[in-house]
């Protein structure tokens, strides 16, 4: 059994389960709403994502963690035709501006609208070696959701 690391929250059974999360860590899906999983500097509260180890806007290195909001709104995207080995192309990458501020980068799932409301949810990414799939965290239009 992994342990999780000190200060990220890590839903163990996700993260040990089928399906893999390409990058475990980084969402806590304990509840019905997966949330993003941020860092939250201690001394002035700038959240970054993925957790940086030196906050970007002050320089501290005392990060904390936080949610994000799960819902935002697609900033651009662009549809990525070549990918690693076992990922499922062609597939949507966009930028997506959460209500608490920050721009995170995700794959966006069905038909993504620039401007348009999109929510986090959990998606096929790719496929293992093992024919296992590949989990991660990506948005898909508010509109949806079911
Ligand atoms: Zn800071």
């Amino acid at each position: 059994m992994k342990q999780p690391s000190t200060n990220i929250v890590t839903n163990e059974a996700l993260a040990d389960a089928e399906p893999h999360f390409v990058a475990p860590g980084l969402v806590d899906a304990s509840g019905p709403q997966p949330l993003l999983i941020s860092g939250k500097c201690k001394a002035c509260g700038a959240l970054s994502f993925p957790k940086a180890e030196v906050c970007p806007s002050c320089l501290s290195q005392d990060i904390g963690t936080a949610h994000l909001a799960s819902d935002g709104v697609l900033y651009s995207f662009a549809t990525v035709h070549q990918a690693p080995k076992h990922w499922i192309v062609p597939y949507h990458l966009g930028y997506v501006d959460l209500a608490d501020g920050i721009r995170v980068l995700a794959h966006i799932e069905g038909e993504p609208v620039i401007g348009g409301t999109v929510r986090l949810a959990l998606g096929r990414v790719g496929t293992g070696p093992d024919g296992s799939a590949l989990t991660s965290y990506v948005f898909s239009p508010a509109g949806d959701a079911t």
